[in-house]
Parts: C-alpha cells; sequence; structure tokens
C-alpha cells in the first residue's frame, strides 16, 4: 500500500510517501519553501535509500510547485514511484476540526466546507490545509483523501477541562479549550502503552511534546482528559518563540497603555515571546543551551523559567489524572536533551519517580530511561506524526 502524506502551511509544503511493503520509513520525501526567494519556491527532496535532489521553480502558485514536487516521484533523481497513480491515498494534516471531528475522516465535499467554516478559528493553517487538498484533487484526481486533525485527540475531554471560565456565551461561541498536537500524543501514548507492554486502555500518562512549539496531555485510559494548548496553540507551557499562558490583564495593559492592536499581540506573542524572547538569543533551545553553559544570564533565565513552566504544568496535568504510569517524552527538545529530562523529573521523586543515570546517553532508540525500580516509567519516543497520519488512511480505506 502506497500512502503520501502531506502537511500544507501557508510558507512550506511537507511531503512523505509510505510504502507499507517497506515499513515505517519514508520511501521518498520533499519539502517545498516558499519563503526563501522571492517569486520562486525551492524544493528539497530524499529517499530511504540516500538519493536527494534540490531545485528552484519560479511560480507563486501552490498548486503548480505541488504538481512540480510530485513530478520527483516519479522521474528524476529521486524517482520512487513508476506512475502518480501508484498513491491509494493521500493523508493530510489539518489543523483544526473544531468540535465536529473526534477523529480521523475521509475528505468530502462536506468535510471540506466544515474545514472552510473553521478558517476563524485557525486562520494561519486550515486555509493552507484546505489547499493542499484542492491541489491534490486537481493533480492526483479521484485517489481517496483522508483528513487528520490536530485537535481530534483532545476532543473527548471533559466539558470542565474544555471550557473556559469566561461568560457562559464562549460555550455557544465555539470559544473553549481545542488542544494541539493531538496526533503526537496520541502516537506516543499508543507507543507508549507497546514499549510497556500495558493495554492503553489501563494508563494513566502525561504525554510532553516538546519542540518549537510544546504541549502536554494528560491521557487517561487512552484518552485525553486535558491539554495545556487552548483556544490557540498559545497557551500553556513556555515555547521556542511563543509565551505560552500569560496574565491576559497584561494584554489589556498593553492595549490600553501602549495602543497595541491585534496584530502587534499576535507578533509579541507568537514571535518575540518564549525562549527567544526571554534568551534574545534564538528560538533554538541548543544555541541557548550553548550561551547559557558560556554563563549568559538571559539564556540561564530562559531555560529555567522553561524547566518552571514545564513542571508547573506537569503538575497541573496530574491533579486530574488520579495517578501516573509513566511520563513520556517527545519532540526535538523532549526526544533529545538529557538536560531537560533530569529538569524535568527532579522534583517527582516523592512520587517514586527516578532516572537511571546510565540511560541518559544518545540513543535514537525508544526506551524507557527510569531507574529499575521507579515507580513511574520515564519513556523516550521518537514521535511519528505523518506515519500515524498514513495508518489513519490504511484504516479508513479498510473500512
Ligand atoms: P518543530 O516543533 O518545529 O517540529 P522540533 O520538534 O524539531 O520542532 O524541535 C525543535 C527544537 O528541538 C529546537 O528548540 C531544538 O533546539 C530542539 N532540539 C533538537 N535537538 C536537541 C538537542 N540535542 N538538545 C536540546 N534541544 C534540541
Amino acid at each position: 500500500m502506497k500512502i503520501l502524506v502531506l502537511n500544507a502551511g501557508s510558507s512550506s509544503h511537507k511531503a512523505a510517501l509510505f510504502d507499507f511493503a517497506q515499513g515505517q520509513e519514508p520511501a521518498w520525501r520533499a519539502q517545498l519553501d516558499w519563503t526563501h526567494t522571492a517569486g520562486a519556491v525551492e524544493l528539497k527532496a530524499q529517499t530511504a535509500d540516500g538519493r536527494s535532489h534540490q531545485d528552484t521553480l519560479a511560480t507563486e502558485d501552490k498548486t503548480e510547485g505541488l504538481s512540480w514536487m510530485l513530478d520527483t516521484l516519479v522521474a528524476g533523481p529521486v524517482q520512487t514511484l513508476s506512475a502518480l497513480g501508484d498513491i491509494q491515498a493521500v493523508g493530510h494534516r489539518v489543523v483544526h476540526g473544531g468540535r465536529e471531528y473526534q477523529a480521523s475522516i475521509r475528505v468530502t465535499p462536506a468535510v471540506k466546507d466544515t474545514i472552510r467554516q473553521l478558517f476563524p478559528l485557525a486562520p494561519a493553517h486550515n486555509p493552507a490545509n484546505l489547499q493542499g487538498i484542492e491541489a491534490m484533487e486537481a493533480i492526483l484526481g479521484e485517489v481517496p483523501q483522508v483528513a487528520v486533525f490536530d485537535t481530534a485527540f483532545h476532543a473527548q475531554m471533559p466539558a470542565a477541562a474544555s471550557t473556559f471560565p469566561g461568560p457562559y456565551e464562549w460555550v455557544e461561541q465555539g470559544i473553549q479549550r481545542y488542544g494541539f498536537h493531538g496526533t503526537s500524543h496520541r502516537y506516543v501514548a499508543q507507543r507508549a502503552a507497546e514499549l510497556l507492554g500495558r493495554d492503553l486502555a489501563d494508563l494513566k500518562l502525561i504525554t510532553c511534546h516538546l519542540g518549537n512549539g510544546c504541549s502536554l496531555a494528560a491521557v487517561r485510559d487512552g484518552v485525553s482528559v486535558d491539554t495545556t494548548m487552548g483556544f490557540t496553540p498559545l497557551d500553556g507551557l513556555m515555547m521556542g518563540s511563543r509565551s505560552g499562558s500569560v496574565d491576559p490583564g497584561i494584554l489589556i495593559h498593553l492595549m490600553r497603555h501602549d495602543h497595541y492592536t491585534a496584530d502587534d499581540l499576535d507578533t509579541l506573542l507568537n514571535k518575540q515571546s518564549g525562549i527567544k524572547g526571554i534568551s534574545g538569543i534564538s528560538n533554538d533551545l541548543r544555541q541557548v543551551l550553548e550561551a547559557a553553559n558560556a554563563g549568559n544570564d538571559r539564556a540561564q533565565l530562559a531555560i529555567a523559567m522553561f524547566v518552571h513552566v514545564l513542571r508547573r504544568h506537569m503538575g497541573a496535568m496530574l491533579g486530574n489524572l488520579g495517578g501516573l504510569d509513566a511520563l513520556v517524552f517527545t519532540a526535538g527538545i523532549g526526544e533529545n536533551s538529557a538536560d531537560l529530562w533530569r529538569a524535568a523529573c527532579a522534583g517527582w521523586e516523592f512520587m517514586g519517580l527516578h532516572l537511571d543515570p546510565a540511560k541518559l546517553q544518545r540513543n535514537a532508540a525508544d526506551r524507557d530511561i527510569a531507574a529499575a525500580d521507579s515507580q513511574v516509567r520515564v519513556l523516550v519516543i521518537h514521535t511519528q506524526e505523518e506515519w500515524a497520519i498514513a495508518q489513519d488512511c490504511v484504516q479508513i480505506l479498510a473500512d
């Protein structure tokens, strides 16, 4: 079975082709970058067997760029298929599924309408996601397409977790906690159950997706019962360049006294805050860790804050889980930083959580880094969102 997965953004497109006969590693992957060269798009593609290709095309038309990218699947240095007709389904990452979707779904005209109706809730993402779906229809014709929503895994949160304590009208207006990174939280929760040799329906987990964007989920019996991201992906943890939760009174103050507009606040909180805003160095944790080790005060503060806020929210997730079988770390920071594992886990020893110092060295495998006698397991799992999307396609086609 050959499945194409597309993550269509406003400034980039990432695609991967999975051949289920060959396993979990994509046979081909490609990326389009629309920001680097004015009036042109840049392509990078590579195959699992080590071939690669780079090129530039003078166009601003997204469908034309995507068609050109897919041409590399069937001709040239990274050719992987004999014909585009060999693709049996396309899985799309769609950021917002609103209250409508609790699971992945085959794309129909009605599903496209709903994704369109949700534009106001995800103006930076859903329009680009829908454009990707329509481009694939134009290029590949009748092939089945599946929408996999970032919000879906959190859609069963109890109302007490998803409702914001504003006026009740917010409930009617759809202003509520939706949560994001759902495909990653769902995948690592399932993988955690596999690693532990336990049934997911019988586990209490905190999954920590720590990349440029960061969020936690409290997963009880396979269901997300709480998460740190909210109405938008801006809530919760301190992130690369996003603030996470701040006192909303600060925003009122900035509007009243410094005449900030909605766009100003958007830029400030999404692009100029978090690790980047505090350190003044970068949104990339590796560079900030380096500066902190070299004695930079602001870098040290940024890292201390990142850890403090992470532990604060871990505690908040714990409050509604009623126990903890495993803590799961994933994404760029969560999969790689031993400093972060040590810092995040310090302070939870009273719950019987202990790391094994001998297990903290670099290792690409999904693994348990807790000490043998730890009462809470600590798992490091490589998130595989694209693979999870491809698997959803196979499942939906089989139904
Ligand atoms: P995205 O959310 O954009 O997919 P990633 O999941 O790739 O991002 O995570 C990017 C973050 O992971 C960056 O802050 C980067 O510094 C961090 N990261 C990657 N490798 C390491 C490492 N070895 N140690 C610390 N941080 C790391």
